[in-house]
């Protein structure tokens, strides 16, 4: 059995039967052509919980390069790997001064999984500059493109995530981005540093250092912690279910989304109490109670149990099911 307790940012010591690392497609076909056993994909394993070992073979996408094309005086299009590490895509197009997915640093994970729950932090999400992608079609092993629509892109959502899930092996993900200026500085803690630093024109450079402080200021680092981010999505209710809670609740954060109301999990989760609280090996983290953690030896199933409290709890308190955003296996 090899060890899987690096290969999630949640830190579980489980173990599979067999690690493929994929360098190359060919690798990934060969595998598909020979093998019988069961499989499951993973990248940098910062979005999944194992509660138990798995008896198949994991197979870890380390696909890699960075391609640029220039499409006009404006645009250029930028093709990645789905190994390549999603920060350094994010640290190469700021580099470059490419815009579109400053926002998006110190996400941590790899560009072949972001499409999976279209990626979002900071007012952007990863549809907002997607091209395409290819993926390998697991059954026919044929590869096949998908462009925007195919994805069906949602809140923390795709195709890939929902109808398609397990079908395809995600190789590559090319973006659209821009090269002249063009900042998203709509969300409120963004544009609040920007001010108190004093930064009249904040370049893509001010924002990705900002975003990034930001971001690790509440956030507590897989590598002293183990978490896997937002263990919930943020529900969204629709406006009647909403307008009584806020009857009930006159301050409630809420935002208004395309389906309805979307209320963050974590305000919510707070309210029950949970902020902060350990329970033996595991907990929800002081500064963000949406993120569970594992304080050191917790195992997966401790970690459910705990997820399974704290939704239990908001059910009760506020008739609304938060789903889990993290995959389970
Ligand atoms: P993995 O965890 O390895 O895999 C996740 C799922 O995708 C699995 O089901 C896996 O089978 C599947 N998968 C992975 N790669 C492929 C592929 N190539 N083809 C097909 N299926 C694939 N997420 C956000 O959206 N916004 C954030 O701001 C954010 N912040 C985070 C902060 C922290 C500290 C942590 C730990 C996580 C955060 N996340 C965030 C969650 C996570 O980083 C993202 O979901 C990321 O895209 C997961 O990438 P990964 O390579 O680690 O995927
Ligand atoms: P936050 O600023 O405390 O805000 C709490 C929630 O309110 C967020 O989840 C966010 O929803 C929502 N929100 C805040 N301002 C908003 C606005 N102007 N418009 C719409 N929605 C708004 O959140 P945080 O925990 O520190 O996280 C900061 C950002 O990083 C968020 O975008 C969050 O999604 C992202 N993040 C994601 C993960 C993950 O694992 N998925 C982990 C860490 C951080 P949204 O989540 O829809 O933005």
């Amino acid at each position: 059995m090899n060890s899987l307790k690096t290969y999630n940012s949640f830190g579980v010591d489980v173990a599979c039967h067999e690690l493929l690392l994929i360098h190359e497609i060919h690798q990934l076909i060969d595998f598909l052509m020979h093998n019988e056993s069961p499989f499951i994909i993973l990248g940098g394993g910062s979005n999944v919980l194992f509660t138990q070992d798995f008896l198949g073979t994991v197979l870890v996408n380390r696909l890699s390069g960075i391609e640029v094309k220039h499409l006009d005086d404006e645009r250029v299009l930028v093709t990645a790997g789905g190994g390549v590490l999603w920060d350094d895509l994010v640290s190469f197009c700021v580099s470059k001064s490419y815009h579109g997915i400053e926002n998006l640093t110190a996400i941590p994970g790899t560009v072949g999984a972001a499409p999976m729950q279209n990626i979002g932090a900071y007012g952007v999400e990863l549809a907002f500059c997607f091209h395409s992608l290819k993926a390998l079609n697991l059954s026919t092993k044929g590869p096949e493109v998908f462009d925007k629509t195919q994805c069906e892109f949602g809140y923390r959502s795709s195709v890939f995530k929902t109808r398609l899930k397990n079908k395809y092996f995600i190789t590559s993900v090319s973006l659209v981005l821009q090269k002249k200026a063009s900042l998203n500085l709509t969300y409120t803690p963004v544009k609040e540093a920007i001010d108190s630093l004093g930064i009249k024109q904040p370049t893509l450079v001010d924002v990705k250092n900002i975003i990034n402080d930001i971001r690790w200021s509440k956030l507590p680092k897989p590598s002293e912690l183990g978490n896997a981010g937002s263990f919930f999505k943020n529900p969204v209710i629709d406006k009647a279910a909403f307008n009584a809670l806020l009857m009930q609740y006159p301050n409630i954060p809420h935002y208004l989304v395309d389906e309805g109301v979307k209320i963050p999990a974590g305000w919510l989760i707070e309210q029950c109490g949970w902020k902060g609280k350990i329970i033996g090996n595991t907990g929800s983290h002081a500064k963000q109670s949406l993120v569970i953690v594992n304080y050191g030896q917790a195992t997966g199933a401790e970690i459910i149990a705990h997820a399974q409290r704290v939704q239990s709890s908001v059910l009760e308190r506020f008739n609304i099911k938060i789903e889990a955003e993290v995959n389970i296996y």
